[in-house]
């Protein structure tokens, strides 16, 4: 089987869907990347494949997710608008401190007030826990509504649980944007890109360590069954033709590369003829190799990205990532320089 060749490529998959079953079905398809059993995607697939995630421990999975749950004083507006505020503090301390991936944030609505608490899956499920420890009836309180909207994720309350003078709603994803495109620091959606791109800029990507990622495992994809893909070195990328996948030219350069993917692709296929697992004989494959890697965060994280990436400083293939997450966010109307 010949050596393929790729270009880098960025794919925004836009806001993480407030919906259960769109986000059941954006996780699975997150989750499959690693073992690219992508296959294996059906109709009615999205659920079981979570729950299992969920059932092992594979809680990173689950941050390729957001929630964004609405607080609001029962009754006459502003009546408790105190007691907003120091659930807000409570909030603070007890969700930032021990379970650090949430967003706190008072938003204003017309004359009142509303507070805003935002988390992925796997911080609520952990923030349930702990809240389960530190104030059982706050814990209550939340996962009562993340039962009524996520309850695939969520377990269904025990009967008995203290009522509060506030009111929970979800916020949806048009919702939970204005308010970033109004209030920066509220920084309440998610956003989710996948990047094709060499193992090597996975890499690099993965040091974000406020981001969430899952990416293809070398480990587990068996590339002898699926051929192996590089992608373009900068010195090929002009005589590459994206559209058809091949070269536009036989010359010396192009030549030199197909032979060492070659190579490579062949002492890589002679260690699992000799009973080498693939976890093993990955051991001979380059930098250069393809791979697939979703990649989630808020809005700071991803300005964090650009700032540091979009440089004369970083490498141009990680550069040509952060320009692309750039221009997407630009189109929404928001720049790392604001
Ligand atoms: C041009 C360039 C060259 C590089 N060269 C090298 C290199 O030679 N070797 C190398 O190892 N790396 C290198 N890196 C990677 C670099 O060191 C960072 O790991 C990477 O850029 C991620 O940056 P970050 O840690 O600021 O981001 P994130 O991990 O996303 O962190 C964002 C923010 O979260 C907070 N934070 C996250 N985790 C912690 C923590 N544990 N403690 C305290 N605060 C935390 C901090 O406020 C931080 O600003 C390079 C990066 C660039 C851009």
């Amino acid at each position: 089987m010949n050596v393929q060749f790729f270009k880098t490529k960025v794919i925004p998959c836009h806001l993480a869907p407030s919906e259960e079953r769109r986000a059941l079905e954006l996780m699975e398809l997150c989750g499959r990347c690693a073992y690219k059993s992508e296959e294996k995607i059906t109709e009615n697939s999205a659920k079981a494949f979570v729950q299992m995630l969920k059932s092992h421990g594979h809680l990173s999975v689950l941050e390729h997710s957001n929630v964004v749950l609405k607080v609001e004083p029962k009754g006459e507006k502003g009546s408790t608008s105190n007691g907003l505020e120091n659930l807000r503090l409570q909030l603070l301390n007890l969700l930032t401190e021990r379970t650090g991936f949430h967003r706190v944030a008072m938003l204003q609505n017309g004359p009142s007030r509303v507070l805003a608490v935002a988390g992925n899956f796997r911080s609520w499920i952990e923030t349930l826990g702990v809240l389960g420890r530190h104030d059982p009836s706050l814990g209550a309180f939340f996962q009562g509504e993340l039962q009524k909207h996520f309850p695939s994720i969520f377990p269904p309350l025990e009967p008995g649980s203290q009522d509060f003078p506030f009111t929970l709603s979800l916020m949806g994803q048009k919702e939970q944007l204005e308010s970033l495109q109004n209030h920066v620091h509220s920084d309440l959606p998610v956003f989710v890109f996948k990047f094709i791109c060499d193992r090597g800029i996975t890499h690099e990507v993965v040091r974000h360590r406020v981001l969430s990622f899952t990416q293809e495992s070398t480990r587990y994809v068996n590339y002898r069954n699926r051929g192996m893909a590089l992608m373009v070195p900068e010195e090929l990328e002009a005589c590459f033709d994206e559209e058809t996948g091949r070269f536009t030219e036989e010359n010396p350069l192009v030549r030199l590369w197909i032979d060492r993917g070659t190579m490579l692709f062949k002492w890589y296929q002679e260690d699992l003829a000799r009973g080498l697992k693939p976890q093993i004989a990955r051991d001979i494959l380059p930098n250069l190799l393809k791979s697939e890697i979703f990649v989630t965060g808020r809005w700071s994280g991803w300005k964090h990205f650009i700032g540091l990436r979009d440089s004369a400083a970083a490498h141009p293939r990680i550069r040509f990532i952060a320009r692309e997450v750039r221009k997407y966010f630009e189109g929404l109307g928001l720049s790392p320089e604001l």
